[in-house]
């Protein structure tokens, strides 16, 4: 009989390069193989298992809706999307949402506000966007095109006209492109995931935000990794003091089920007609069911124990033999290892039982779901500390 693995190779289009480990079932943040064996599981889906798999919570709303009606189109009236964003926005800054289903949409329409707000307010001409080098924003073409990685746009020309790149913590550079470019928004990660899980500097996100003000641009924040209670905060923005214009987020708000949240601030909040933007799945009743059980339990009781499990990881394998830096904000987090190669941490961490994932920048990534049990985590960080010590 041919193997999974075999199977997965022969029909599965070759974009992802696998672990050798199948996953096949789980509960809170623990998961099993094929063989039982138990894993603890610090990576929560790439951030989207906010509460872990299979959460009880999350599981009977999802199941409610689903005997309730799992899908109209947004021709009618639904009450989910609704109180999903209500919710949203009484909990941000934020005036109006769009709902999608995934990170690089949520972009998709956020660069749109921002272009269609300019083309307004400024002129057509002024379109370019200022994104950061070592950004992450997406894998389709725009959202590509955004993206501030040299490695993602070789094979895939022509892209998506009107972006730009600056240095990250360089606020001069920032100014320099302003300057050289008609630009209609600033786009950064407050914590950059992919690109090796730093954090702005707080002083480089107030240059922004004061560069914005003076000329007249748009912050547009990509919190779909480090948004939903990640960093800390609910919105990773809270903790920099500033309020952008627009705000994306997707992969932890759902929980497990796919969504993409575009929120629109007081300048944009109307600029959108109908027929500008759509999205067929968007607002999915069952998935912003499931959503709103997750944002409704990120309390400030709640925020402060991800704090708290944050503090512990980074006291622990901070200044521990065989790690160079520990980088990141709350439970996201990023170990730059001395001398050893981020992917054999992963796999060394495997064998004994605890999932961890890397980062551009040989970091190992630390994403674990936000409600995981404190001796749990105590169990995985000390297998992973003994494997960087290794
Ligand atoms: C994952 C990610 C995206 C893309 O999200 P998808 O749901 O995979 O399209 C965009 N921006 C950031 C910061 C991300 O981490």
């Amino acid at each position: 009989m041919t193997s999974l693995k075999e199977m997965d190779h022969t029909y599965i289009a070759s974009t992802y390069g696998r672990y050798d480990l199948e996953i096949t079932s789980g509960k809170g943040s623990i998961c099993f193989d094929e063989n039982g064996k138990r894993y603890i599981d610090l990576a929560s889906g790439i951030a989207v298992n906010s509460f872990g798999y299979c959460d009880e919570v999350w599981k009977e709303a999802v199941k409610k809706q689903l005997d309730t009606f799992q899908h109209t189109s947004n021709l009618y009236y639904t009450k989910p999307c609704v109180e999903l964003a209500k919710a949203l926005c009484e909990r941000t800054d934020m005036k109006k949402v769009f709902f999608c289903n995934s990170g690089a949409e949520a972009n998709e329409c956020a660069i749109k506000a921002a272009r269609k707000y300019a083309m307004k307010t400024k002129g057509k001409e002024y379109y370019t966007i200022i994104t950061l080098k070592d950004s992450f924003h997406g894998r389709t073409l725009t959202t590509l095109s955004a993206t501030g990685q040299d490695m993602f746009h070789e094979l895939f020309q022509p892209l998506t006209p009107g972006f730009v790149y600056a240095d990250a913590h360089d606020i001069k550079d920032v100014e320099r492109l302003v300057k050289e470019n008609q630009c209609a928004a600033i786009m950064v990660e407050m914590i950059q995931g992919e690109g090796g899980v730093n954090a702005l500097d707080r002083e480089f996100v107030k240059g922004i935000e004061k560069i914005a003000k003076e000329n007249d641009l748009l912050i547009i924040d990509d919190e779909v990794q480090c948004g939903n209670g990640r960093s800390g905060a609910l919105y990773a923005y809270m903790k920099y003091d500033v309020v952008p214009d627009i705000m994306t987020t997707a992969k932890g708000i759902g929980g497990g089920l796919p969504i993409g949240v575009t929120m629109l601030g007081e300048k944009v909040k109307d600029i959108f007609e109908p027929g500008d933007n759509g999205s067929t799945f968007g607002a999915n009743p069952v998935v912003c069911a499931g959503a709103l059980t997750i944002l409704n339990r990120m309390d400030e009781a709640f925020l402060q124990e991800v704090e708290e499990k944050s503090a512990y990881i980074f006291d622990t394998l901070t200044n521990t033999k065989g790690v160079r830096c520990v980088t990141g904000m709350g439970l996201m987090i990023g170990i730059e290892p001395e001398n050893k190669d981020a992917n054999d941490v992963v796999k060394g961490c495997m064998e004994k039982g605890v999932l961890v994932i890397t980062a551009h920048g040989n970091k190992v990534r630390l994403l674990p779901a936000l409600n995981i049990p404190f001796d749990v985590l105590k169990e995985a960080v000390e297998i992973l500390k003994g494997e960087l010590e290794k």
